[in-house]
């Protein structure tokens, strides 16, 4: 039963609310333990050069390995990190580890193994005063250059008041890219791209589930086409690089060729891994490359 929690010691009973209120408090309480007991950890998804296949980006993205309830979804767990103020400490691990990594790549691969590795930020973390201070200080520890760096924003953590459209400046006269992330989904997308720093644009996965379907429906392929379309001329326009996500077939891949998209993300192309896996994946490159 709901106890503890409200002014008179009582969570309000709603029907049907009571577990996720209770399911909501846990995890935050987990999540601070969890953190503590380093059950976080980051996995990379390739960026793949649609003509060849070959990897030539990487995004970072953060996996909890719960020791009762297994791997907890990030979709579950990062509101939640929000919410607690914990996706402050948790994105500086991940910002941390992903430099780390990313320079140990170049380390063994050489510069033009890899373009920039992006992170994806939350707006929490945008309103924080030492997150500018944060990245500088994971890109000094790990050695990783400035410019090496895409920090992956959404349009409505980016909408948000001056204080971060300062931050995002200011990043940006650092040399550290940034992301439009899920583009397309925000209330804003193309009057944002003016007024924001940005360097690269990644169509959101809605516009490419189904976009190889014929189906003739409002809303439907020629919808998600259109605006699939409009982005590529836009950031084209704007000399802004695109990258598209959640490419799950190779129909969708070829739609977005003819498009012109040259860079995607996506289960078809290659699934989140381990960085070791990530690192064989680029070692086999660079055989094919001497070969
Ligand atoms: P996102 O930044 O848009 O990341 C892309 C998500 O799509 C990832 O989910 C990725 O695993 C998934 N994905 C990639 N290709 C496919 C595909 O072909 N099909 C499908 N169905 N999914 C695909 P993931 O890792 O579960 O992350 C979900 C979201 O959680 C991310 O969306 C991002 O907004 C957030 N997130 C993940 N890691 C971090 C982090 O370190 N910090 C913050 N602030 N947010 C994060
Ligand atoms: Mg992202
Ligand atoms: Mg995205
Ligand atoms: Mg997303």
């Amino acid at each position: 039963a709901a106890k503890g929690h409200g002014k008179a010691g009582y969570v309000r009973y709603v029907p049907g609310m009571e577990e996720p209120i209770l399911a909501h408090i846990q995890l935050g309480g987990e999540l601070r333990r969890g953190l503590d007991e380093g059950e976080f950890r980051v996995v990379y998804q390739p960026v793949i050069a649609l003509a060849d296949g070959k990897i030539i980006g990487v995004e970072a993205l953060v996996r909890w390995d719960h020791p009762v309830r297994g791997p907890v979804s990030p979709a579950e767990f990062i509101p939640v990190a929000e919410r607690t103020g914990l996706i402050v400490e948790l994105g500086r691990f991940v910002l941390r580890e992903t430099c780390r990594q990313m320079a140990a790549w170049l380390a063994e691969f050489g510069p033009d193994a890899l373009q920039k590795p992006g992170v994806n930020v939350s707006a929490r973390q945008l309103h924080d005063p030492d997150f500018v201070g944060d990245v500088l200080a994971a890109l000094a520890d790990s050695g990783l250059p400035t410019d090496r760096l895409v920090l992956e924003l959404t349009e409505s953590a980016v909408l948000r008041g001056s204080q971060v459209s300062r931050t995002l400046h200011e990043l940006d006269r650092l040399g550290v890219a940034l992301a439009l992330d899920d583009f397309g989904t925000g209330e804003s997308s193309l009057s944002l791209l003016r007024s924001f720093p940005a360097s690269i644009v990644k169509l959101d996965k809605s516009f490419v589930d189904g976009i190889e379907i014929e189906d003739g429906e409002a809303g439907g392929r020629d919808a998600r086409q259109a605006v699939a379309r409009a982005v590529i001329q836009l950031a084209n326009a704007l000399g802004l690089d695109t990258v598209a996500e959640g490419i799950e077939n190779e129909a969708q891949a070829e739609q977005l060729r003819l498009l012109g998209y040259t860079l995607g993300q996506g289960y078809h192309l290659a699934r989140p891994m381990p960085a070791e896996e990530f690192t064989r994946l680029l070692a086999a490159q660079r055989r094919a490359v001497t070969a």
